[in-house]
């Protein structure tokens, strides 16, 4: 019997390709409601062979849908869903080229970068100008700010073309500084308040056996 396939983008080799399904796996999984509340589900993990480079994916769906339908879980490659549309957007186009036009990806990483700055209200021209600005703030390591190697290689390519070429390895290299810049400036602050409130909700559902403990009349009330 032939195995089963779908036609996706694949983030190993950046082609549209032929995903073909070897192992199918259902598991019994347990989520939690805000108020703390358990919710089982049947989840079901699909790994797969990209048919153009052979690597592995790995899909997932939270129910026993067909494989079809299923969304992408590994390689993940999109942006946390903290970073503004513009930003994410520009990046998403981004990586389908990273592997096969690393100069192309590089420009892009530059405009995404650009996009970050002009979100977060930046004043200065150059885009050095303006990472150190956002180190001043105190939105990201002055460390990032300083890094001139990237930010030269960045600055250069495209403008003059026929000069710079990005080496795969540098393309990695700015994927990772890009990811720490949006990772400082919008995924941490956001899971800080996630977290904040996800432990001011549940303690709400611990309220209830401790407003039996009243204070006793006439003791003096703490704090
Ligand atoms: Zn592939």
């Amino acid at each position: 019997m032939e195995n089963e396939h779908r036609i996706n983008f694949c983030p190993h080799c950046c082609n549209r390709a032929p995903h073909t399904l070897l192992i199918t796996q259902g598991y019994e999984g347990v989520g939690w409601m805000t108020d703390g509340d358990e919710i089982p589900y049947d989840g079901t993990y699909f790994v797969a062979r990209c048919e153009t480079c052979k690597e592995i994916l790995i899909y997932h769906s939270y129910t026993e849908e067909d494989y079809r339908s299923a969304e992408l879980y590994w390689p993940n490659i999109g942006l946390n869903k903290a970073v503004p549309e513009e930003v994410s957007r520009i990046y998403n186009e981004a990586i389908r080229i990273k592997q096969l036009a690393p100069n192309a990806f590089a420009v892009q990483i530059r405009r995404a970068l650009e996009a970050v700055c002009k979100n977060r209200g930046t004043q200065k021209h150059s885009l050095a100008q303006q990472l150190k600005e956002l180190a001043e703030k105190g939105e990201i390591p002055e460390t990032l700010s300083e890094a001139s190697d990237i930010l030269r290689l960045i600055g250069n390519v495209g403008a003059h073309a026929s000069e710079t070429e990005v080496h795969p390895l540098q393309a990695t290299a700015i994927d990772q500084f890009f990811k720490a810049i949006v990772s400082y400036v919008y995924v941490s602050p956001a899971m800080i308040k996630e977290f904040k409130e996800n432990m001011k909700k549940y303690s709400k559902t611990l309220e209830t056996p401790n407003d039996r403990m009243q204070p006793i009349a006439g003791e003096p009330s703490s704090g």
